[in-house]
């Protein structure tokens, strides 16, 4: 997923993020014709017969909930006040759960509601627990529906209308392919409604400070996402591997062509490929709290096949850290070859060292993940 001609046919893990515009068709309450047509698309991409027959893992992050909440509490005018629209958010949210799993359902898909915050994804406790409830959940085929915890915070109340939620969760679940769909075709070199020569953009690298030149600089779209959070949101997601399409969500049969490979809307390709992307992230971004070691089998197995790190071939623990840090690890000669994040505190770790993941509920008195390091969580590093 890194190089121009880049298309969507073979991104197997996808985010779709759909605005409450679009959702509540322009704030008259749930579309719902527009949502059983998505959740149709939906379930034919996880099926995967008509993209390339490849099942695709699909995310869904959908704002509504204040415009619906708006609708249920009889308010025609959006308040101005945070607290209002966080109220509206907690009414509304229970209608556009309840719309998703009904439509998901009737084309024979089970829907899961999940809300977040991004001071959850930026905790890394938080963000390890979000990550494997979402992949337990797609691991069992089940649609999650996330929207950010209005009651809570209010980020995208203020500025971001969800496209920026719809970019981390592609960072936590690795995604290769970020999709907001939105109610304009794509990006355009100016605005369409104010300039007759406004160009529609194809295609750019997500990153490019050009783009955002176009859209009007960070301080033009305080208000509700307008097309510059879409291209930081693609940026961020180019964080992780992720490359976005910003695409009308009333196109017909948007998704489904999109996976088959079309090239619809504003395509911004992420220039780093996944696996760099992270390695990238872990040199940056983290402090090494501590460390452990493996013996001879373990090492060589992480080494070459690319396998997660076992309690039963750790023979050491070194440093205090906990879940969610990020450790190294050393062979068995002491020497660093790989970073990761831990699935366990040190504390945990040395009571599970060399022991199978059968016993830690006996060790521990509670089961997490089998790995103490997951090997999605780990890049090599040393020798
Ligand atoms: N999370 C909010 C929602 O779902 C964001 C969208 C908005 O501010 O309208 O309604």
């Amino acid at each position: 997923m890194s190089d121009s001609s880049i298309n969507f046919s073979q991104a197997r893990k996808i985010v779709i993020k759909v605005g409450s515009s679009l959702v509540t068709n322009e704030g008259k309450g749930l579309d719902q014709l527009a949502i059983a047509d998505w959740c149709k698309q939906l379930a034919e991409l996880v099926k995967g017969d008509s993209v390339q027959g490849i099942p695709r893992e699909v995310i869904m992050v959908s704002s509504g909930a204040i415009a619906e909440g708006m609708k249920r509490l009889g308010w025609t005018h959006r308040p101005k006040e945070l607290h209002a629209l966080q109220a509206a958010a907690a009414v509304g949210q229970m209608g556009l759960a309840q719309m998703y799993e009904t439509e998901l359902r009737a084309c024979g898909l089970s829907s899961a509601q999940v809300l977040l915050t991004h001071a959850d994804l930026a905790d890394r406790e938080r963000y390890l627990n979000a990550r494997s409830t979402l992949a337990t959940l797609l691991e069992h085929k089940v649609i999650p529906v996330i929207n950010e915890n209005d009651t809570v915070v209010t980020d995208e109340i203020k500025f971001g209308d969800n496209d920026t939620l719809g970019a981390l969760v592609a960072n936590l679940v690795e995604a290769d392919a970020l999709v907001i769909l939105t109610d304009q075709k794509g990006l355009y070199s100016e605005d369409p409604r104010k300039s007759h020569r406004a160009q529609f953009i194809n295609e750019g690298q997500a990153g490019d400070p050009a783009l955002e030149a176009m859209a009007g600089g960070a301080g033009s779209s305080i208000g509700k996402g307008g097309m510059i959070t879409k291209i930081i949101a693609a940026k961020r997601a180019a964080g992780s591997g992720a490359s976005t399409v910003i695409a009308w969500g009333r196109e017909p049969h948007v998704l489904v062509r999109l996976f088959q490979g079309e090239a619809i809307g504003t395509l911004l390709s992420a220039v780093t490929p996944k696996q760099q992307a992270k390695k990238q992230w872990m040199a940056d971004h983290l402090q090494l709290r501590g460390s452990i070691a493996v013996d001879k089998g373990a090492t060589e197995k992480i080494r070459s096949q690319g396998k997660s790190i076992l309690s039963v071939g750790m023979t050491a623990v070194l440093g205090e850290f906990t879940r969610g840090d990020v450790i190294a690890i050393c062979d068995f000669e002491g020497v660093e070859f790989a970073r990761g994040l831990s699935n366990y505190s040190s504390t945990e770790a040395r009571l599970i060292c060399g022991k199978s993941s059968q016993d830690f509920e006996k060790l521990l008195g509670y089961s997490a993940e089998p790995e103490m390091v997951h090997r999605d969580n780990l890049v090599l590093t040393g020798r």
